[in-house]
């Protein structure tokens, strides 16, 4: 899986062998597309995808080329998994937040453990982004929280980038998927 800033440029890349294999490097070539699928977004919309997949020319390995407003395995886009987490940090229970944003209790749930279980990792790669971007921004603050921690790290890291480097996606919760590398929910091959 490579998450990616322009689906449509990453698709012109990947024609023109200029996409590289996230495992070696090499070039990917297109390799047909992945099965639709339908994402809900903040406000209730309904988005209908088809991920394009890319092979590699070296490994062989294949990969789903994935836009970063979206997380693999998920029905909901980044923004509105970003919402949720958010809410979280300031004290809403996952059954408050799921009729905040109109998400099954259970979705939110599992949403909240799986960050709560990883936050440390999670927290961990936003300070390391900062840290490589601009100390300057690193966050200070104690909160007691370590998903607080995570998120405030993590917000901070996709916004020392914007700063930095400009471009990239609109979103900030895009921004956080690629430097998590989609692994916002499972930030460990065991998670
Ligand atoms: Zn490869």
């Amino acid at each position: 899986m490579i998450e990616v800033v322009d689906a449509v440029a990453a698709r012109q890349a990947l024609g023109r062998r200029m996409l590289p294999c996230p495992d070696c490097g090499a070039a990917l070539k297109p390799w047909g597309q992945a099965r639709p699928r339908t994402v809900r977004d903040l406000g209730g919309g309904l988005l209908t995808v088809r991920p394009d997949r890319a092979r590699c020319t070296a490994c062989q390995r294949t990969h789903v080329v994935l836009d970063a407003g979206l997380l693999p395995h998920r029905a909901y886009t980044v923004r509105f998994l970003g919402q949720a987490l958010v809410s979280a940090v300031r004290g809403h229970g996952h059954r408050q937040i799921a009729a905040e944003l109109g998400a099954p209790e259970g979705t939110v749930r599992g949403w909240l453990r799986r960050a709560r279980h990883t936050a440390e990792q999670l927290r961990l790669i936003g300070v390391q982004a900062v840290v490589a971007v601009d100390p300057e921004a690193l966050p200070t603050a104690d909160r007691g929280d370590p998903l607080a921690h995570a998120v405030e790290a993590l917000v901070a890291a996709a916004v020392a980038v914007r700063r930095r480097f400009g471009g990239g996606p609109r979103d900030l919760w895009s921004q956080i998927v690629l430097l998590t590398r989609g692994r916002l929910l499972a930030p460990s091959p065991s998670g």
